[in-house]
């Protein structure tokens, strides 16, 4: 059976994610940081769907953390063919000139380094000719594009980060069986708006999006399933804005 690790599966886009992969056949490793009770909800609910998924803790910010991830995975049944570095933290919304050296590293230290960390482990793992090779999925932000001003630009900075190691490992490893891809969803009706000050932002924000209207994590999960599949084969280093045409 392939596995996929989905960090910060526990919530949000990562649950949706680990729901609808399950549902395609894969196992699904469910990385969390600190809610147990919502990663055994996710795995309660994949088993109850006959599918197959476990919990595995870990701060992706955390390089000790990151390969005791890895180690608990790699002691499981299944071969890892799938990687979703969907983990990401942002903070109050702010202007540039009231950030802390702090947040911007804490920022930069989820959302990059962990994203980065979790990339190292994977491709040891599925490269040729050791491993039968797989696929990544990033899950940036359009965020990336438009900087976030007035909310929070070290968070979209670090999504440009994250778009940038999407581009340079997807030519790195295109030879040894590996597609890196990244899906970049715009206002998404989860949890994440409240740890920016505004739990309301969606409501707020979607007049602004041509659609009209904010997105739901299971249409983030359908692109980020799609990429991680066999009908992507072809597609690597690719960008896909899930974000209502914004
Ligand atoms: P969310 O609802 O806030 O959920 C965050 C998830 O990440 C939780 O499972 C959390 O686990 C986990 N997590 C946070 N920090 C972690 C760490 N250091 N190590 C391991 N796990 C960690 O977030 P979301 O809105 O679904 O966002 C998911 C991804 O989509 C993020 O990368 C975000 O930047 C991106 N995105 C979201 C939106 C949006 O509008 N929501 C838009 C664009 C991009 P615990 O609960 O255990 O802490």
């Amino acid at each position: 059976m392939n596995t996929v690790l989905v960090t910060g599966g526990s919530r949000g886009i990562g649950r949706a994610t680990s729901l609808l992969l399950a549902r395609q056949g894969w196992q699904v490793a469910v990385n969390y940081r600190s809610r147990i009770d919502e990663a055994e909800s996710v795995v309660n609910a994949i088993e109850r769907e006959g599918g197959s998924a476990f919990a595995v803790q870990a701060d992706i910010a955390d390089e000790q953390q990151v390969m005791a991830m890895f180690a608990h995975i790699d002691a499981e049944q299944g071969y890892l063919a799938g990687l979703v570095n969907n983990a990401g933290i942002l903070f109050q919304q702010a202007r540039v000139s009231q950030l802390s050296a702090e947040r911007i590293q804490r920022v930069f230290a989820t959302n990059v380094l962990g994203s980065f960390l979790c990339c190292r482990e994977a491709v040891k793992r599925m490269a040729h000719p050791q491993g039968r090779g797989g696929a990544i999925v990033n899950v940036s932000s359009a965020a990336a594009r438009t900087g976030a001003p007035g909310e929070y630009v070290d968070y979209a900075a670090s999504k440009a980060a994250m778009d940038a190691l999407t581009t340079g490992l997807s030519l790195e490893v295109a030879a040894q069986g590996i597609r890196v891809n990244g899906v970049r969803p715009g206002f998404i009706y989860t949890d994440m708006h409240a740890d920016g000050g505004e739990p309301g932002r969606v409501d707020r924000l979607a007049p602004l999006v041509p659609m009209q209207r904010g997105g739901q994590p299971a249409e983030i999960a359908e692109t980020i399933a799609w990429l991680l599949s066999d009908a992507a084969s072809y597609v690597t280093g690719a960008f896909i804005d899930a974000a209502g045409g914004r």
